[in-house]
């Protein structure tokens, strides 16, 4: 196959976004062979995210159409550009909305993921080589999102945000460890630590603050409490291991008072994924003095402050954030991979709809009803 195709133009099938909050269309495109430190890849698996969404509604987002979403996924690299010398043809991979340029000072530094090169960027509809798109419909060029543009059957991706699996691993499964899945895990493994036998509170029961509690179960936190303004959430939260309930509507004092109360002083670990400032609040000040920590996820509204009193800090409680929950890409996502072939790491029960790629309209429609957790989209 890669030796008919490379440094062709393929004709592929690709879902394009023509306008914000209008129904993707499946269309023919043209997809440019891949230039320098660039990798093509055949997307076999991709899975829809919140950030899609936002993308594709553009409210309070720069509009960027048309456009090709799509940002978790799973594929075969189909052919390498000039200067690719760790990927060939033939390699699984999962293609990431951030990257690992292995550079820059980020990159070497062993704390950050938050590299200077290939760090997320929303507005950028272009590749960096040459500031164009490798999409076209009839020379009419098609933008690329976050870098992946997955809703297509042939992508080009960055070398940097590109991480080699293990070629055993299930792409329909690992797929969903592009984004959210990771991005909760590693906020909870990488980030709040918690120590066996501690007990974390999860804000947001959606998929990223699940995995959240699926690294706290792995961690052998002994109580997982989940914390969500919806209690349709509670249910499914019980399969992540989460052991304990609280919806803030159903007190009439602040939910970190009722925590600090449930837990004798406050949980040594918690973890947001809201994105809502109130609750960033709230899971910082539910933590326990001396040693509780905070860990931010939630992307929250860009006018958002957070206020806490300084002395929730000098009472030694810390406070922390996490991208991508600071895994490296191309560094770290392969052994993420490998605690899934371990059955360390449970990814089925995220997974809880599929459908054809011709049908993607439809995960959509499932998201914004807020139905289930991850709809794996087959190429
Ligand atoms: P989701 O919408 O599925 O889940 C969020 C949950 O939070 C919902 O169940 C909602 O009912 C609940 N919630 C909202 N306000 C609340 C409050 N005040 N108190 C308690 N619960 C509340 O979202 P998701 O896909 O799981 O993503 C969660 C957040 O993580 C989003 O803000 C997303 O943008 C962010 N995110 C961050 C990163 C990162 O690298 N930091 C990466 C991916 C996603
Ligand atoms: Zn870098």
């Amino acid at each position: 196959m890669s030796s008919t195709t490379a440094g062709q133009v393929i004709r592929c099938k690709a879902a394009v976004a023509w306008e914000a909050g209008k129904p993707l269309v499946m269309e023919e495109v043209e997809v440019a062979p891949p230039q320098k430190d660039e990798v093509r890849i055949k997307i076999l698996f991709t899975s829809l995210c919140h950030t899609d969404i936002y993308f594709w509604e553009a409210k309070g987002q720069t509009p960027v159409f048309p456009r090709i979403l799509g940002h978790e996924a799973g594929g075969i690299v189909e052919s390498v550009g000039e200067g690719v010398t760790d990927l060939a043809p033939g390699d699984h991979v999962l293609p990431v909305f951030t990257g690992e340029c292995k550079e820059c000072a980020h990159c070497k530094s062993e704390e950050s993921n938050m590299c200077d090169l290939l760090r997320i960027n929303t507005d950028r509809g272009v590749m960096l080589n040459d500031g164009k798109s490798r999409f076209s419909i009839n020379g009419q060029p098609i933008l690329h999102f976050v870098g992946t543009s997955t809703f297509s059957e042939y992508t080009v991706v960055h070398v940097g945000c590109v991480a080699k699996i293990n070629p055993l691993a299930p792409l329909d499964k690992v797929c969903v460890l592009s984004c959210g899945i990771s991005t909760g895990l590693g906020s909870t493994l990488n980030v709040a630590k918690p120590k066996k036998g501690s007990t974390v509170a999860v804000f947001g029961l959606g998929a990223v603050g699940l995995a959240a509690a699926e690294g706290a179960r792995i961690a052998g936190a002994s109580r997982i409490i989940g914390v969500d303004l919806n209690p349709n959430r509670f249910e499914s939260a019980k399969k992540f291991g989460v052991t304990e309930f609280v919806n803030p509507k159903d007190h009439n004092k602040p939910v970190q008072e009722v925590i600090v109360e449930m837990t004798n002083g406050g949980v040594d670990r918690s973890i947001e994924c809201t994105g809502h400032v109130d609750a960033m609040i709230s899971a910082f000040e539910c933590v326990h003095d001396g040693w509780g920590v905070a860990v931010l996820v939630g992307v929250p509204h860009k006018d958002a402050v957070f206020k806490t009193s300084p002395m929730n800090l000098l009472s030694e409680r810390t406070l922390k954030g996490s991208f991508f929950g600071n895994y490296k890409p191309r560094s770290d996502l392969p052994s993420v991979v490998e605690k899934y072939m371990n059955k360390e790491l449970e990814l089925e029960k995220f997974i809880t709809h599929e459908v054809p790629f011709a049908e993607i309209n439809k995960a959509f429609d499932l998201m914004l009803k807020g139905e289930g957790l991850r709809c794996i989209i087959r190429m």
